[in-house]
């Protein structure tokens, strides 16, 4: 039958766009459960929770909305349970998937730990936490093995020293990232601890930034010396010709399965104006972020429908009440700054950046940096968004004992190439929704490509994650891997990786920051990865250019 040009169409109604549980445009009923969770009871009241009810319960007594929920909110995640394998993580329950035991993360803003910190993590890894220690690539350690029952404790210890555990993980602001080297640096122009200090007393365990959509990472740093483009937020140094030293700002950025880039406004903050400024945007993030899906709640997805012209303006006109200075971009390095060596300080001394293999550290071998940098004369030890860390405050006559005596506690400030550029997340090990192990095939790598191929002398990055959330930078990474079920030549799925190549960051000019290429057919099994990798390696060496 043919239908007539003519004929009436049904009418069709426009359809409702469908509300994103932006609070500001009046979406305030909780529109999935993790909403819920947070409008039910604030998750920084669980701390009390804890000290006076679960530690003494235990495990089995925990409401399952603060287990899994609330629980973050103070660094604290169940931990996987051994032996689950990969192929379940999707299919099994949040309870089949954990043991009794905690992951407790310690925030460290800006990286910066004095001796009596250092000794403390130490000693509650070494009590507490059956003697793990990593390092992550937030500047965060993570403990695992952790007990309810020994949570006050373990607070009481680490608040005794200043340090907290307090918005570590959850739907809030985490930690600060800063340069490992602020305040020594012979090239800061302006060190933004300040900044860093007042936003984190101000704003840290604040009910008001306490419910976010997802999470909020910041950056605040002179050099671009931490991987700004991946934050929530970041300020980077600048010398505007008219105002001087300041900070240009970037909003939305962000890894994990949809990545992307951070973004200019454009605007010059001055130091004083940082936290007020930092404010504004977790509050733009508070009231316009997305709550009703989880994969689409953090700043990046409103930054992408928003774009800069208009953030800008809502910052300015209802967070600020003012206009923010044009600003100009800041010139940046050449290649990513890792701080590892030996290096100069402003004040003549020197700084020492040395690396486990890949974040991996321990209760021990803390406790022994604590001793052996104390017997060099420092006080101040320094973590890396890279899982290193730098040692600060050598005098001349001191760098070389410092470094054989951090090479013989396993810590090397002249590595190899791979030891170098290789990171890895917690992986199956301990995290529910790993698919592969990360740490001990990153171990393996580093050892099999220092055998192999000794002396390449090419700055690399290898990042390995164990499943898509990237949460060690998947893709911007020279070789970043993702963890997947992968098949092998027998036909049989097993452990591996989809391989990410020539991703980068905080690149100068004709350098551009961008993500690796994901190409398919690009995998690997576990197995192979060694092998793998050589052979990418051994191609670049056969074909690069006189100079490259
Ligand atoms: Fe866990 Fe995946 Fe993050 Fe690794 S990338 S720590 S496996 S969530």
């Amino acid at each position: 039958m043919a239908l007539s040009n003519t004929a009436a169409a049904p009418a069709v109604r426009p359809r409702k766009p469908r509300g994103e549980g932006q609070w500001a445009v009046g979406h305030r009923e909780p529109l999935n459960p993790n909403e819920r969770i947070k409008k039910d009871d604030n998750p920084l009241n669980v701390r009390a929770r804890i000290e006076n009810i679960y530690a003494h319960t235990g495990f089995a007594g925990i409401d399952p909305q603060d287990l899994r929920g609330r629980f973050r909110w103070w660094g604290l995640y169940t931990q996987r349970k051994a032996g689950i394998d990969g192929g379940r993580t999707a299919v099994l329950e949040p309870h089949e998937l954990e043991d009794e035991f905690f992951m407790l993360r310690v925030r460290i803003d800006g990286g910066a730990l004095n001796l009596a910190q250092l000794r403390t993590i130490a000693e509650i890894s070494t009590e507490f936490a059956r003697g793990t220690a990593d390092i992550t690539d937030r500047q965060n350690i993570q403990l695992h093995w952790i007990r309810v029952e020994d949570m006050p404790e373990i607070w009481r210890r680490l608040e005794a020293v200043g340090l907290q555990t307090t918005e570590a993980c959850g739907d809030c602001p985490r930690i600060v990232l800063g340069s490992p080297v602020a305040g020594v640096s012979t090239e800061e122009v302006v060190d933004p601890t300040p900044a860093i200090d007042t936003i984190v007393e101000r704003y840290i365990g604040d009910p008001r930034y306490s419910n976010l959509p997802r999470k909020f990472k910041t950056s605040i740093s002179w050099l671009a010396d931490t991987p700004h483009e991946v934050n929530d937020i970041a300020l980077l140094g600048v010398v505007h010709p008219q105002y001087g030293p300041g900070f240009d700002l970037w909003v939305g950025g962000g890894l994990s399965t949809n990545p992307r880039l951070a973004e200019r406004l454009g605007v010059w903050v001055p130091l004083d104006e940082i936290p007020d400024v930092w404010e504004g945007v977790v509050g733009i993030f508070r009231d316009y972020g997305y709550r009703r899906l989880r994969n689409r709640a953090r700043l990046k997805f409103l930054l992408a429908d928003w774009g800069v012209a208009k953030f800008r303006e809502v910052l300015e006109k209802e967070y600020l009440g003012r206009a923010l200075i044009d600003g100009p971009p800041p010139v940046l390095p050449e290649k990513p700054i890792d701080h590892i060596g030996v290096h100069k300080q402003r004040d003549g001394r020197n700084y020492v950046g040395a690396a486990p293999v890949v974040g991996r550290s321990s209760g021990t071998q803390l406790s022994r940096l604590a001793d052996l940098v104390a017997r060099h004369g420092s006080d101040r030890v320094r973590l890396t968004p890279y899982q290193k860390l730098l040692v600060l405050d050598i005098a001349d006559d001191q760098v070389e004992p410092l470094v054989e005596g951090l090479r013989r506690i396993g810590l090397e400030a002249r590595p190899s190439a791979w030891r170098r550029g290789t990171m890895a997340c917690t992986g199956i090990e301990y995290c529910k929704l790993a698919i592969v192990e990360t740490k001990a095939r990153g171990e393996e790598l580093v050892a099999r490509l220092e055998e192999r191929l000794r002396d390449f002398d090419v700055d690399i990055s290898i990042h390995i994650n164990g499943c898509p959330n990237a949460c060690a930078r998947t893709q911007v990474a020279d070789i970043g891997l993702k963890g997947q079920l992968v098949m092998n030549a027998r036909g049989e799925q097993v452990e591996g990786f989809q391989v990410h190549l020539g991703g980068g960051l905080g690149m100068a000019q004709g350098q551009t920051a961008g993500f690796g290429r994901k190409l398919r057919g690009l995998k690997a099994t576990a197995d192979e990865l060694p092998e793998y990798v050589e052979r990418i390696a051994r191609h670049y060496l056969a074909g690069r250019t006189a100079g490259e």
